[in-house]
């Protein structure tokens, strides 16, 4: 039996769900691409774990002051992602999203019938992430969400207004500051592409 292989990571989506249910913006998007976090910041509250549709952030369960853990495309590194640079085969490779996102079109376009409906995961799925995913095998065999294009940290407001008032004000407050620099999605964004 043939196997596939998904490196399994933190997304960086472009329109983060994690960032708009942090209430004290511990989580926050970068302008070239990664969903950074503050851990001085994080109050452990674990909303970002229940938003995140990837199932990504995880928990310190067993430290005495618990932290998030998850990629943060090494935003601090100035030669790309260490994942990129390890991969020797170039199954992860980096650049901005404009680029890959025309990389990976370009082997769809070389190759028609070799990966998933000929789509590159990433492009449109919650609103668009900035790590894409060329696969020949179905998203969900490879545990990928059945996203459309609906943007995720728009469906996390509602929920988010359930918890208590005080957390509501201050998260409403961090994110309307978000809102006014975030990224738009389609613009270029460091990334990562897997083939
Ligand atoms: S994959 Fe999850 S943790 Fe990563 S940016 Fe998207 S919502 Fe946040
Ligand atoms: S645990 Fe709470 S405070 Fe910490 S990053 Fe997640 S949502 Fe933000």
């Amino acid at each position: 039996m043939e196997s596939s292989f998904r490196k399994y990571q933190c997304m960086h989506c472009v329109e983060p769900a994690c960032v708009a249910s942090c209430p004290v913006a511990a989580l926050h998007k970068l302008p070239d691409g990664p969903v950074a976090y503050d851990g001085y910041k994080c109050i452990g509250c674990r909303y970002c774990m229940q938003a995140c549709p990837y199932g990504v952030p995880a928990y310190d369960w067993s430290e005495a002051y618990p932290l998030i853990a998850k990629c943060d495309l090494c935003y601090d590194r100035h030669d790309g992602p260490a994942c990129a640079s390890a991969c020797t085969p170039g199954g992860v490779i980096s650049g901005t999203r404009g680029e890959l996102l025309a990389i990976a079109k370009q082997r769809i376009a070389d190759n028609p019938g070799k990966y998933y409906e000929d789509r590159v995961f990433g492009e449109y799925e919650g609103g668009g992430t900035s790590v894409l995913i060329l696969t020949p095998v179905a998203f969900d065999k490879i545990g990928l969400p059945p996203l459309d294009d609906t943007i995720l940290s728009d469906a996390t407001w509602p929920w988010l207004k359930a918890v208590p008032g005080i957390v509501v004000g201050v998260g409403g407050l961090l994110t309307g500051i978000y809102n006014k620099t975030k990224d738009k999605p389609g613009e270029d964004h460091k990334e990562e592409t897997q083939s």
